[in-house]
């Protein structure tokens, strides 16, 4: 027996695989800083946790509802006008065990072999992988460096044919930390307004941001009905662990994603939902003093890189990823990892593995101590006798 075909056009997420080959080496004495895997290093807010154990007393236990808790939803739909202004109702929110499910869902549900879906090269490695499974065909969008890695709306209606079924957004972006502007977004919304288009809006780092305002192209005029929200817990809360996502829809869409979770995963664990409401309309100042603690490391990480020879590093917008370009050291960017894990201890990413584009750079998330990060920074340093 094997495996069906299709099963080889699913790519993967080398953040895990890197974590697993760090873990060999620490396992072995080696002495690793972890700048590889895209998850906030704080534990989960306190009042967050004790949520969670209340609601196991409570015994939120059993199966919930498969389009998730209506106490829940509620509590996103508030969420979402609050921080979006757009007005939507708790039947319009999906509860799914992290957000990633809201990106294979809403592929499976809208695209098949004939149809092609615009994404950002480089970008999420899910997004290809799942595009390639449905049988759609992936049409990339460079993101550049000058650019400040912000997806250009000339490219984007270049791209653009009677084919393109789904265009896929990500701002902050993973993984260069790229924000796409408010005036590009309603650039974006002008072009899609009359197509028969959907939007996948991937805003799952929108409260992780130090420079300027993430806009859902959502709140333009007639995008809410071509609009996907992702968005979930994971990051802003760091809750990765607990697995809890949603995506926000046209009610027409809705039917299909229940079809999917039911088949899939029946309903989300019903005492992280109650945890999640908690996250929710409780107090927020532990997401302030989060990213305020990653806009001192990122400042210190982009300096550090910024000090390396052969690296130039652009200072990222949001989320918590410095997209270090590494051409100068003469290496390709797999070999520059490789090196960085291997004789200096410093855990990191291929850009390569984040889409072609993604060649030549090489990304660090700074989801570590300051004194670490400086560590990293200063074990690179020391390690660049190799190429200069
Ligand atoms: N979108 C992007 C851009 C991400 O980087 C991630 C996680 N790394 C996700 C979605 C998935 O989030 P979750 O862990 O909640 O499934």
């Amino acid at each position: 027996m094997q495996v069906v075909d299709k099963m080889n056009r699913l790519g993967v997420e080398s953040a895990f695989e890197v974590l697993v080959r760090a873990r060999a080496l620490e396992a072995q004495g080696r002495s690793i800083i972890h700048l590889e895997i895209g998850e906030p290093d704080f534990p989960t807010p306190k009042h967050i946790v004790e949520a969670g154990k209340k609601a196991l007393d409570d015994g939120f236990t059993k199966y919930g509802p498969t389009q998730g808790l209506p106490v829940l939803r509620e509590a996103i739909a508030a969420d979402v006008f609050a921080s979006r202004g757009v007005k939507v109702g708790p039947e319009h929110v999906c509860v799914v065990p992290g957000a990633k499910p809201i990106m294979y869902f809403a592929l499976m549900a809208l695209v098949q072999e004939g149809d092609e879906v615009i994404f950002a090269d480089p970008g999420f490695p899910i997004y290809e992988s799942m595009i390639r499974y449905t049988g759609a065909t992936p049409v990339g969008i460079p993101l550049l460096e000058d650019r400040g890695f912000s997806l250009d709306p000339n490219v984007l209606r270049e791209k653009l044919s009677p084919r393109t079924k789904m265009v896929i957004l990500n701002s902050p972006h993973n993984p260069t930390g790229g924000l796409i502007p408010e005036k590009d977004i309603a650039e974006i919304a002008g072009m899609l307004r009359d197509r028969d288009v959907m939007v996948l809006s991937d805003e799952i780092y929108r409260r992780i941001v130090y420079d300027g305002t993430p806009v859902s192209i959502s709140s333009y005029p007639g995008m809410l009905e071509r609009t996907i929200i992702l968005d979930g817990f994971s990051k802003t809360y760091s809750m990765t662990g607990w697995r809890l996502g949603y995506g926000v829809m046209p009610g027409w869409l809705v039917n299909a994603i229940n079809t999917l979770m039911v088949n899939s995963n029946s309903c989300t664990a019903s005492f992280t939902q109650i945890a999640g409401v908690t996250a929710l309309t409780g107090p927020q100042g532990c997401v302030d003093e989060m990213v305020a603690e990653f806009k001192r490391r990122r400042d210190a990480i982009v300096a550090g890189l910024n000090s390396v020879p052969g690296f130039r590093c652009p200072k990222p917008a949001g989320a918590f990823y410095a997209f270090a370009n590494v051409e100068g050291t003469g290496m390709t960017s797999k070999a520059v990892a490789d090196l960085l894990l291997q004789e200096a201890g410093v855990a990191c990413l291929n850009g390569g593995g984040f889409g072609k584009h993604g060649e030549g750079y090489v990304r660090f998330s700074y989801v570590n101590s300051l004194a670490n990060i400086q560590d990293a920074v200063e074990r690179i340093k020391k390690l660049s006798a190799r190429w200069t």
